[in-house]
């Protein structure tokens, strides 16, 4: 995805919000997209931490892509956002629970969404830029994304200062005020980040920080504590008139731009949450608000006023010292059935094609927790997976579906029958070893009914797919790549982004062709080995560490008994079979007409496993048996 990085830098998991010119405003899909990084991260043995870190000097996060919530808003639809919302607290409660240190290095503006990002995390870095803040009664909204456990206990009555004035802490204050950790100059992190990958030493941190600069904030705080103690927002502001400082003028001016019915229910919830440790308990509440802020609150008028039509002059729905008590209860009401909870929601999964490649792929999802519906024609059962009736009953309501079929005219009828059965925004990733053609219609048919498509084959066998161990050659949307990364790095070791729709199989063509051509010279070399009265161990020995090795030799030996067990040890059953090696090989030499490439080593490989499929015993048998079929051979047979 272009707005957010997922990686990997040795034992840390790194997310690196890059979307530059909104100052990496966090978006639903960048919301959704961390969530599955923390949920491979968490149960992955690899990875010790998480960093958060971010693009550009301006901002680390300056809060969520409000501009689409107002465009659904002003539309009538409500849901959008409440369903936003509800997935972006779920994150920021999954980050402050996170079994795992969370790291995050925030410079420039951290405000609202980025708050809700970097704040919750275990170890939380400022520096000489950072500039912290909770502004959101300016636009109608109450201070969120869990900032309200923070502000509730914030010292004295820093809370309902920040929370309605959304003044601006520096670093000293953030960390006076609970919101960081450790001053750190900015210079310093790009070095601590990589020490923090290779050594995940979260003792690191504590050697780099300094004392902070001390920030006005801190200079204010016996006003503050003396201001913002009344009960409600109108006590506050009658102290506020009675006083005639420096800060209580500039105060008066910061209430007096924000929506009253925001600043009077972040003064209740601020007081209903102070003492709590548990973030639940106020996302429930923050919930309550923002649920309702698009209807009954001053959120789209905030917005309009703020964002759109840029004038600045809110018309709010009440005066700042006229606030009914009723409107704030009404707006923090219980939700009844529509209450924010925690259940952990984990991606639901269509897996279709269960054999000797998606049964072990799709059994290494399920114990990573997914919640995975199967279906295989040949009625194929795996432990924990729920038996789809159909394919189309395998796809419904899953939010992405994998596919592991024979071939590409199979993987043609399947997807136009489940295309038009799965969720729009769902994602369709084929793992399946099939002609660049037809994965570029899948994906264009699939794009046109709202799913992002993409073509992911695979190369590492059974024993890969056993062992997790894959590498995946992803062909499609960059979006699409960072949604499902996580999750192919879940049945495998690595994935590459090929580039646009059909890639992945391009590359999986040209990698099979080297595999079919290295696999019948190891067997040819062998045979001959057999015929020179050289020692097969001795042959072994010697070729898988010379220049001769390759992965069919030292990984996948046709020979039985000799190295690792393959295939050949089990009486050439496959693995991997023939079959498939043909059809595979056929793909490239299709592909190399079509682009007029001269490939004649591809030719002469397949060439030889047509021979060995169609006209001999091949058919059924593991693609390393071309080992026996040599050996029985001549010259010149
Ligand atoms: P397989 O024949 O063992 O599995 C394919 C499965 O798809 C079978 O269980 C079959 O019943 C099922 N199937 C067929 N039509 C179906 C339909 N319409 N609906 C639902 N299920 C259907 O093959 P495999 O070895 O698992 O290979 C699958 C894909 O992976 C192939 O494209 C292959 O080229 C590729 N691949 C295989 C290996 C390997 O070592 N086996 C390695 C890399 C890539």
């Amino acid at each position: 995805m272009r707005d957010i990085r997922i990686t990997r830098d040795g034992v840390a998991g790194r997310i690196t919000l890059n979307r530059l010119p909104e100052l990496n405003a966090m978006t639903h899909e960048m919301c959704n997209a961390i969530v599955v990084a923390l949920d491979t991260w968490r149960s992955d043995p690899e990875i010790t931490l998480v960093i958060f870190d971010a693009m550009g000097q301006k901002a680390f996060c300056a809060g969520g892509d409000i501009v689409e919530l107002y465009t659904t808003g002003q539309l009538g639809n409500f849901a959008y956002g409440q369903n936003f919302w509800r997935d972006e607290y779920r994150l920021n409660a999954k980050i402050k629970g996170f079994p795992k240190p969370v790291i995050s290095f925030m410079q420039g503006f951290i405000m609202g969404g980025g708050v809700g990002l970097g704040c919750h995390g275990s170890h939380r870095v400022v520096g000489d830029s950072s500039q912290i803040a909770m502004p959101e009664c300016g636009i109608g909204l109450v201070p969120d994304v869990g900032g309200s456990l923070i502000l509730a206990n914030a010292p004295g009555r820093l809370g309902e200062y920040l929370g309605t004035t959304g003044a601006r802490l520096n670093a000293g204050d953030a960390i006076m005020a609970g919101f960081a950790d450790h001053y750190i100059p900015e210079e310093k992190w790009p070095v601590l980040i990589k020490a923090l990958g290779e050594k995940g030493d979260c003792r690191l941190l504590f050697v780099a920080a300094q004392r902070p600069p001390e920030g006005p904030v801190t200079r204010d705080k016996d006003h503050i504590d003396c201001c913002f103690s009344g009960d409600a927002l109108v006590d506050i502001i009658n102290v506020l008139r009675s006083e005639d400082t420096p800060f209580s003028q500039r105060s008066l001016k910061a209430l007096g731009r924000n929506s009253p019915l925001s600043m009077a229910c972040e003064i209740e919830m601020i007081h209903r949450l102070r003492g709590t440790t548990d973030i639940r308990k106020a996302l429930e509440l923050e919930y309550r608000f923002t649920y309702r802020a698009m209807e009954h609150g001053d959120f789209l008028e905030g917005i309009r006023a703020a964002i759109i039509d840029k004038d600045r002059t809110p018309h709010w729905q009440h005066q700042i010292d006229e606030i009914p008590l009723v409107a704030v209860s009404r707006m923090l009401l219980p939700l009844g059935a529509a209450k924010l909870t925690f259940e952990e929601v984990r991606m639901k999964i269509g897996f279709i094609g269960l054999g000797n490649m998606g049964a072990p792929m799709a059994a290494k999802l399920i114990k990573a927790g997914y919640q995975l519906t199967g279906y295989d024609t040949a009625d194929i059962a795996i432990d924990g997976m729920v038996q789809g009736l159909s394919a189309v009953d395998a796809v419904t309501d899953a939010e992405l579906v994998i596919t592991m079929l024979p071939n590409g005219s199979i993987l043609r009828a399947v997807a136009a029958k489940v295309l038009p059965a799965m969720r729009s925004g769902a994602v369709f990733v084929d793992c399946s070893t099939v002609d660049v053609d037809s994965a570029r219609a899948v994906a264009k048919d699939a794009s046109g009914l709202g799913i992002t498509a993409l073509d992911a084959p695979v190369s590492g066998g059974t024993g890969g797919a056993v062992a997790g161990s894959l590498t995946f050659m992803v062909g499609g949307s960059d979006d699409g790549f960072a949604v499902v990364k996580p999750l192919l790095e879940i049945m495998g070791q690595k994935a590459v982004h090929c580039g646009p729709a059909g890639n992945g199989q391009s590359a999986k063509i040209c990698n099979n062709m080297i595999l079919g051509v290295t696999m019948i010279a190891t067997c040819e070399a062998f045979a001959l080995a057999d015929k020179l009265g050289l020692d097969r161990q001795a042959m072994f020995d010697v070729v898988s560490t010379s220049s001769g090795y390759s992965w069919s030799m030292n990984t996948y030996c046709p020979a039985p008994g000799i190295g690792p067990n393959s295939p050949a040890d089990n009486g050439y059953k496959p693995g991997f079979s023939c079959d498939l090696m043909l059809k595979d090989l056929r793909l490239s030499q299709h592909a190399a007409q079509a682009v007029d490439a001269d490939t004649p080593l591809g030719q002469v490989a397949t060439e030889l496993y047509r021979r060995f499929v169609e006209d001999e015993d091949g058919q059924g048998q593991d693609f390393s048996a071309m080992l026996p079929r040599f050996v029985r051979r001549g010259r010149t047979e």
